[in-house]
C-alpha cells in the first residue's frame, strides 16, 4: 500500500498544513482518508491524481475532515469537459447518509446525483468490509465525537490503522496491535491536554502498546511546531517514526 499525506494539520489555519486528508492506494483501490478544506486543491498542487480517486472514507462529521467533499464531487461533476464516469464509493460511520441528504438540501441535488454512479456505505463497527480487490477495511468507535471512528485497512498482509481524531483509549492500542503502519493523531502538547485528542506522550504510549511497524504523526496543532516531537514521543516509543508533512509519501 502506498500512503500520501494531503494534510497533516486541523481547522488551525496554516502556512504549511492542510486540514485533515490522505490518500492511501491499496491494490486497485484509491481511498481518501478524509477530505478538509482545501483538500481537493492540495491534491492537484501535490501531483495527486485526485480523479482517480475510488473511495472517500470519512472517520466523523468535523468540518476539518469533511469540508472538500462538495468540492470534489462538483469538480468530478464540472472540473473537466467530460464529467467523471466511474463510481464513487463515500463509506462513513453512522449519520453520513443524513449528512450527504442534508448538504444536497442546501447545495443542490447534484451531490446525490452528480452524474457518476455514487454509493454511501455505513459499515458495522468491527464487522470486517470487503471491498473487493483484496482490500478488507474495518472501523471501530474512539473518543471524540458520538460518531468517530478509527479504520484498519487490510491489504496483502500488510495492515494499515488511521485514527482519525481521538481522546486517550486504552483498548485502541490492542485493536492497532501489530499494524504496520499506524497513522494517528497528535493535536496538542502535554501541556495543553484534551481528553479528545492526543498529546506526545500519549501518542507515545500508544505507539508503545500497539508496536506497529511505522508510527506516522499527524493531525497538529500550532502549538506542537516549536516543540521537539520526536524527543516527547522518544520518551516512550523508540521505533520508526516519521512526523508528517503534507504532500509525504510513504510505502507501507
Ligand atoms: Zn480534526
Ligand atoms: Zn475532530
Amino acid at each position: 500500500m502506498r500512503l500520501t499525506v494531503i494534510g497533516s494539520g486541523t481547522i488551525s489555519l496554516s502556512a504549511t498544513r492542510g486540514c485533515a486528508s490522505y490518500l492511501l492506494e491499496a491494490g486497485e483501490h484509491r481511498i481518501l482518508m478524509d477530505v478538509g478544506p482545501g483538500a481537493a486543491h492540495s491534491m492537484a498542487r501535490h501531483g495527486v491524481d485526485w480523479w482517480g480517486v475510488t473511495h472517500v472514507m470519512l472517520t466523523h462529521f468535523h468540518l476539518d475532515h469533511i469540508g472538500d467533499l462538495p468540492t470534489l464531487i462538483f469538480a468530478w461533476r464540472h472540473a473537466r469537459v467530460e464529467s467523471r464516469a466511474a463510481p464513487l464509493t463515500i463509506i462513513g460511520p453512522a449519520g453520513t447518509r443524513e449528512l450527504l441528504t442534508r448538504w444536497a438540501a442546501a447545495l443542490g441535488d447534484w451531490l446525490h446525483a452528480p452524474g457518476f454512479p455514487l454509493y454511501v456505505m455505513e459499515p458495522l463497527l468491527e464487522e470486517p468490509l470487503d471491498l473487493g480487490g483484496g482490500v478488507t477495511l474495518t472501523s471501530r468507535s474512539v473518543p471524540h465525537t458520538g460518531e468517530s471512528v478509527a479504520y484498519s485497512v487490510e491489504h496483502a498482509d500488510r495492515r494499515l490503522v488511521y485514527t482519525g481524531d481521538t481522546g486517550e483509549d486504552p483498548s485502541l492500542s490492542a485493536w492497532a496491535a501489530g499494524c504496520d503502519l499506524l497513522l494517528t493523531e497528535c493535536s496538542l502538547p502535554d501541556f495543553m491536554p484534551m481528553t479528545l485528542h492526543l498529546t506526545p506522550s500519549q501518542t507515545g504510549a500508544l505507539a508503545a502498546a500497539a508496536a506497529p511497524g511505522m508510527l506516522v504523526v499527524s493531525h497538529m496543532y500550532p502549538p506542537l511546531e516549536g516543540i521537539d516531537l520526536r524527543a516527547e514521543l522518544g520518551a516512550r516509543w523508540a521505533g520508526p517514526t516519521v512526523i508528517a508533512t503534507d504532500g509525504l509519501v510513504l510505502d507501507c
